[in-house]
């Protein structure tokens, strides 16, 4: 059966959604985060902190709010299995393909006993979930084709526990999860150092294909996801400075020595991602230090205005086109052939083969096939997406 499919939003609609994020809503949500003494998974904080994280997804009109238990296993920083939880609350859309953005409620700090030390964890990662359940609030005032999930992870400090529950759960379940967004700390644009960049934020990205391309699985990857993040965003957002903001992609897993919620997705055959800040300052993490003080606030706005034009444009996209293919004629024009989803209309990018960035696209409504003049195929790479959606290599 054919679900109806709407058109892609339009402009201003996308615009009024940017502008109605609220730095001051996610201010107050990283404050009252920090004022528990830690979050610290293995502490009563944690259990306090999701509970009052779910008391504000159910505030939301629409949303389902789940106190997610899984057992938290003995090992790095656990001296014994124990059962913790977490936040999933999800925003159903007309259809079960899901687009995931999180941050993890978890805190920790190194310098004093793990358990009981003063953990604020205001950045690392209350600015995350502060922008999860903004996105939330600003999501759920508007119907989707595509089914949101917003999540508060936690035993991220102890070895990416939460997620890969979840992720694990998604994979048993047979999730059509088409993108992850893990967001870790992602509120401050300067560090002690003196370097600031109030007009970027890091986006990190492996290749990671586990699966052959399928109907169900198309060719594309967590690599092609940060592309498209990327590519949409321009001219969208504005930086604090009054410049764009844009994302700086960064073609790693995650930082070294270092990791993020989104692996255990990637891992699990999901495409997922990681945003961060591009200037973190080492010395408060895991610290009595991480303080809401050393926030820029506005920053934070961006960042997650970034992630809310991504998950529009992917919460209305129709899945991706199958069989994408470059014919291989010797011409002057590229053809590049695909099979779209029923319905879908389709856009065509392209870009050098040394370019990291999508360099152009063509909006084609429901054509497939389309001839690229004058573009030469053996220089560039192709891609063919549904609109909005993550575009798959045209091979
Ligand atoms: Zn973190």
């Amino acid at each position: 059966m054919l679900l109806p499919l709407l058109m892609a939003i339009a402009e201003s609609d996308v615009q009024s959604l940017s502008d109605a994020v609220d730095a001051a809503r996610m201010r107050a949500t990283v404050e009252r985060l920090a004022a528990f003494p830690t979050r610290n998974t293995l502490s009563p904080g944690l259990t306090e902190a999701a509970e009052w994280v779910a008391a504000e997804f159910r505030r939301i009109p629409g949303v389902e709010v789940e106190l997610m238990k899984y057992t938290l296993p003995k090992g790095r920083r656990v001296p014994e299995d124990k059962e913790v939880v977490q936040v999933v609350a999800v925003l159903p859309g007309r259809t079960s393909r899901r687009i995931l953005v999180g941050g993890h409620l978890d805190s920790l700090n190194l310098e004093v006993e793990p358990v009981t030390g003063r953990a604020p964890g205001a950045n690392d990662d209350a600015s995350g979930v502060a922008l999860t359940l903004e996105m939330a609030r600003v999501l759920a005032t508007k119907k989707w084709d595509n089914t949101f999930v917003f999540v508060a992870f936690s035993g991220e400090e102890q070895g990416l526990n939460g997620s890969r529950a979840l992720a694990t759960r998604a994979k048993t379940e047979g999730w059509a999860l088409d993108a992850v967004l893990n967001n870790d700390t992602v509120g401050s644009s300067k560090n002690k150092a003196g370097q600031e960049d109030r007009e970027r934020v890091r986006v990190f990205s492996e290749e990671y294909d586990p699966t052959p391309p399928s109907e169900t699985r198309p060719a594309h990857n967590s690599r092609e996801l940060a592309r498209f993040i990327e590519f949409n965003v321009r001219g969208k957002v504005k930086a604090p400075t009054g410049k764009p903001f844009g994302v700086k992609l960064v073609f790693r897993r995650d930082r070294f020595g270092r990791g993020g919620d989104h692996t255990p997705f990637v891992e699990a055959g999901f495409d997922g991602v990681r945003f961060i800040e591009v200037h973190e300052e080492y010395t408060r993490q895991h610290s009595p230090d991480d303080l809401p003080e050393f926030m820029d606030w506005e920053y934070l706005a961006a960042v997650a205005r970034t992630n809310l034009v991504s998950m529009v444009a992917l919460g209305n996209a129709a899945p991706a086109p199958t069989d994408v293919t470059v014919v291989r004629d010797q011409s002057h024009h590229t053809t590049i052939r695909w099979k779209p989803a029923p319905g879908a209309q389709s856009v065509v990018y392209w870009r050098e083969t040394t370019s990291p960035v999508w360099q152009g696209s063509f909006s084609v409504g429901e054509a497939n096939e389309y001839v690229v003049k004058g573009i030469n195929k053996d220089d560039h790479v192709f891609a063919v997406g549904s609109v909005g959606g993550i575009p798959a290599i045209a091979r």
